[in-house]
């Protein structure tokens, strides 16, 4: 048997591998595809020196750099399982993840090793290992000591290559199990769905440790032959002076708004680009508007998850529709049905999103109950996320379920309310939430950003929204905040924002 994932990245491989560019940083590293092949042969020999076993998980924590590229395909090369977690993951969140996830090695950060070396012991992890931002450690010492050769170990299509941890906003995070063919069959869609070729540039400037940056980024350009920019993390000023000799962008909302601020963004500056992807979060139909206007680009976007890969793109040829995540990738199944029943449901009409298909995961990690609660027995998975299908078939993605508030009995979709804030002169943007009312079980309440230097209250708003929203949608109450929380990902915490507010209408 061979060795899927990394087959089809051999079977892909430019023609004259030693004198094709994979991946330049900032700081002058260049890595050729015959380069990246040699170092992960070298981090998989490193990874069996000590003691790693196909199947085994090899967890890490580290910030990014190239070197964690090779390590990820070390294991995937000596049939080990990557495990990549958050750079933010607190010593006491890193017990739970060694825990559960019983890992051969921990590799973290060498200014963590006195923190985080006591926790992987207890954790009764038997080796643990170092990396840090410019790619050094004993990771790199051990792999140095290897030849630039491997025999890949031999793995299936339905072997692990990774577990990702979902971010877990609620109760425990979970394991995500990916196989070889999730992360090959999804890359080999994406190079085709979004036409790259081994003369694309990609700038990188998204982590590596969750699926946009790891595989949607990384394995599209593997996939493909094309090279990358490595940026340590976005860098709105660098990502505008890359664009010149750069052809494709992936970010997550956040970098356009960021983009978007700075004045050199022009035409002109994009006139290199082929195209821009945004994705891990909504992009505001605004922004879509606004960069359109600026750089005559339409942002492609495109909808996932970290337990399905890549499900949804707008089209690269076509309508690229602001608000909507365009239809489902080319071998992927989407339906929209009732939560409750799991009866479809008819076009326009909101509901839960289920997904089926080669992208998607093998189940939560030592969680065989959660997983079978999150399947449907014809195998489509339930992905959390409400959304509907319009007439001409984008699909829409209005939330997640656990942000759909119930007041009073009636059921209100936050983005509804949300579209039609911002909306409005003198708002930036928004987030609805529900809070604890003893009235009506949950109370619908604005959490509101003005643009800048503008005056608009909560009697405003309301007033405005009154002709707008039946009663029962009305939030009860509008905040200001100066910008909302989101995550590394660009995510808005409405977590945050509920436990902030939880005590607003008394409980
Ligand atoms: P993660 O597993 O961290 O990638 O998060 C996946 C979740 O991000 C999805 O279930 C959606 O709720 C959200 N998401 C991803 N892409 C989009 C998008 N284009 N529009 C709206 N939400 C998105």
């Amino acid at each position: 048997m061979a060795n899927h994932f990394f087959d089809l990245v051999r079977a892909r491989l430019p023609g004259d591998p030693a004198a094709r560019p994979f991946l330049e940083t900032l700081d002058g590293l260049r890595w050729s595809y015959a380069d990246l092949v040699a170092a992960s042969a070298r981090y998989a020999a490193a990874l069996i020196g000590l003691g790693v076993n196909p199947g085994d998980r090899v967890a890490v924590q580290v910030e990014k750099s190239p070197a964690v590229l090779a390590l990820y395909l070390g294991c995937v090369r000596a049939g080990a399982v990557f495990l990549p977690l958050n750079t933010a993951y607190t010593a006491a969140e890193i017990a739970y993840f060694l825990g559960d996830a019983e890992p051969a090695l921990f590799v973290c950060d060498p200014g963590r090793l006195d923190a985080l070396k006591p926790v992987a012991e207890a954790a009764g992890v038997p080796q643990v290992g170092t990396l840090d931002a410019r790619g050094e450690g004993t990771m790199a010492a051990e792999a140095a000591g290897q030849t630039g050769t491997f025999a890949d170990v031999a793995r299936g299509p339905d072997d692990l290559a990774a577990i990702l941890y979902t971010s877990g906003t609620t109760g425990r995070s979970k394991g995500a199990m990916l196989s070889h063919d999730n992360l090959a069959s999804n890359a080999l869609t994406l190079v085709e769905a979004w036409r790259f070729t081994p003369d694309d540039v990609l700038i990188h400037a998204l982590p590596v440790f969750h699926t946009h940056g790891l595989f949607v980024a990384t394995n599209t350009v593997l996939m493909s032959g094309a090279a990358m920019i490595f940026l340590p993390r976005l860098d709105p000023p660098r990502i505008l002076d890359l664009m010149g000799r750069a052809s494709v962008l992936m970010g997550v909302p956040t970098f356009y708004t960021r983009l978007l601020k700075e004045p050199g963004l022009t035409q002109e500056a994009a006139r290199g680009m082929r195209l821009f992807v945004s994705g891990s979060a909504p992009l505001l139909a605004e922004t879509h508007r606004e960069w359109r206007e600026r750089t005559g680009h339409a942002i492609l976007e495109r909808y996932g998850m970290t337990e399905t890969n890549m499900s949804t793109s707008n089209p690269y040829e076509g309508d690229r529709v602001a608000g909507t995540v365009g239809f489902p990738l080319p071998g992927v199944s989407l339906r929209v049905v009732d939560p409750e029943s799991g009866a479809p449901l008819p076009t326009d009409a909101v509901g839960m999103i289920e997904v089926r298909g080669p992208n998607v995961f093998k189940g939560y990690w030592r969680m065989p109950e959660k997983t079978a609660a999150e399947f449907r027995p014809d195998g489509f998975f339930i992905t959390g996320d409400l959304g509907k299908i319009d007439e001409r078939g984008y699909v829409h993605i209005v939330g997640r379920g656990k942000d759909l508030i119930i007041t009073g009995g009636y059921n209100v979709y936050p983005k509804e309310v949300e579209t039609e804030i911002d909306a409005l002169p003198g708002v930036l943007e928004s987030a609805v939430i529900g809070l604890p009312h003893k009235d009506f079980g949950e109370g619908v309440t604005a959490v509101v950003v003005r643009r800048p230097g503008a005056q608009v209250s909560e009697a405003e708003i309301l007033g405005a929204l009154e002709s707008r929203l039946a009663k029962f949608k009305l939030p009860k109450r509008v905040l200001f905040a100066e910008e909302l929380p989101r995550n590394t990902m660009g995510k808005v915490q409405k977590n945050v924002l509920r436990e902030a507010n939880r005590d607003l209408y008394g409980g």
